[in-house]
């Protein structure tokens, strides 16, 4: 079979790594060569050979009105006419950090940023500052993007200190980073009382999306709280994926829990590059140029990404949308629950509001420990059944599929249908 993707792939290896800009998007989970995309439209992607998928993948979270959404695409062009960039400050900007303090309430004061990446690197860095410690405690499985200090999990038995999960990150940083795993209360609990004297921050992806969707235990998040501020240590939530998806406020509103900093990305700037990191007022009057902590950036609150994420954020705040995503959110789970059943497959669905993942092979996922047993060449199996039936999935087992506000319930009923017919044959 020979197809534009294929083709555009084998041009593609030629010149950048593995023939694409982040690793995730080469299909290497699943296998096959991955789709080039042409255009996106609502709930749809159209690959380089013109086919028209459903898309559950969102760009990896940001397209909660879907593709090109008529408001976005409106606001990027009006900015892009007055200009892509100054360097210098502008009202937009003001706009949209308003926007943000006042939806987050922990969050007093934001900073704009370009990346995930960068608001979690910078994140630390003020934490690391602000408490004169150097060490950080994550989970296993839970993702910040590649800062150094981040790019590590637990190798067997290296089960409190970490070990690079990358060449080129020095064992020093990644000494500093303490690991535990995501929902043990007496793991985490025991690790932060331990290093208390040295911890800087605890970071966490309050809804961990990283490892598959895996949903906070009852009372976790509320323990994360109690011993970070008992041990003078700085509560952050990577609200990269969660904010504005999970609900307006962000999980920390969902949850009801007030982390001392918060990143934001993807949603934030409505599909175009663009993150922030924020939090309480004295923390943050740290960072220069009111404080002495360094963090600058060349196209930091882009006017045009600025644009995309004010319009983006005016349409999540206007009616129903988080009541719209929350139902088609429980619409998708409960229909492919009823396909797992149906057709006999061994598996689950873990969701929170319009994020989910259906695992396969496992029938509950509570940790990171669950959700690597899950049926990975099942799973491949699945993803290319359902790509065949026109379904656009995440190309991992560990990775959340989203809904939008693009999406109908026809969708959810197409995506239903599809795994029906292809788990019917395993
Ligand atoms: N934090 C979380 C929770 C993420 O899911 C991601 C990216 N998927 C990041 C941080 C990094 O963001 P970026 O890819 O924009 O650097």
């Amino acid at each position: 079979m020979s197809s534009e993707s294929e083709r555009l792939f084998a041009e593609a290896s030629r010149v950048i790594p593995g023939g694409v800009n982040s690793p995730v998007r080469s299909w290497r989970a699943v296998g096959g060569h991955p789709l080039f995309v042409a255009r996106g439209d609502g709930p749809y992607v159209y690959d380089a050979d013109g086919r028209r998928y459903v898309d559950f993948v969102a760009s990896w979270g940001p397209l909660v009105l879907g593709h090109a959404a008529p408001v976005v695409v409106e606001a990027i062009g009006r900015q892009a006419a007055l200009g892509t960039t100054f360097g210098a400050p502008t009202a937009l900007e003001v706009e949209l950090a308003a926007m943000l303090v006042e939806a987050l309430p922990s969050v007093e004061q934001v900073r704009l940023v370009s990346s995930g990446t960068e608001a979690t690197m910078s994140a630390l860095r003020l934490a690391r500052a602000a408490t004169g410690r150097d060490r950080v405690l994550k989970f296993v499985g839970c993702y910040h993007g590649h800062v150094d200090a981040l790019l590590v999990r637990a190798g067997s038995g290296a089960l409190t200190l970490g070990v690079p999960d990358s060449p080129g990150v020095p064992k020093g940083v990644a000494d500093l980073t303490v690991l535990v795993d995501f929902n043990d209360f007496d793991g985490t609990r025991a690790a932060i009382r331990r290093h208390a004297a040295d911890l800087a921050a605890v970071i966490v992806e309050p809804v961990p999306g990283n490892m598959g969707v895996v949903p906070p235990e009852a009372g976790f998040l509320e323990m994360l709280r109690e011993e970070t501020a008992r041990a003078g240590t700085l509560l952050v939530f990577d609200e990269v994926i969660t904010g504005f998806r999970v609900a307006w406020a962000g999980a920390q509103g969902r949850f009801g829990i007030t982390p001392d900093l918060t990143c934001l990305g993807k949603i934030v700037g409505g599909g175009m590059p663009l993150a922030a990191f924020g939090g309480r007022r004295d923390l943050m009057s740290m960072i220069a140029p009111a404080g002495p902590v360094y963090q600058a950036g060349t196209l930091s609150g882009n006017p045009v990404s600025v644009a995309a994420g004010i319009a983006t954020l005016r349409a999540l705040r206007s009616g129903d949308a988080y009541e719209r995503l929350d139902r088609l959110g429980t619409l998708a789970e409960r229909r492919l629950r009823a396909v797992l059943d149906e057709t006999t497959t061994p598996g689950t669905v873990n969701r929170v509001g319009s994020m989910l993942t259906l695992f396969l092979g496992v029938t509950a996922v509570h940790s990171y420990a669950d959700a690597v047993r899950a049926d990975t060449a099942r799973f491949g199996r699945y993803f290319h059944g359902m790509l065949a039936e026109g379904i656009y999935l995440p190309p991992s087992q560990f990775e959340a599929m989203f809904v939008s506000l693009a999406h109908e319930d026809e969708h959810v009923e197409q995506l239903a249908q599809a795994a029906q017919r292809v788990l019917a044959h395993p």
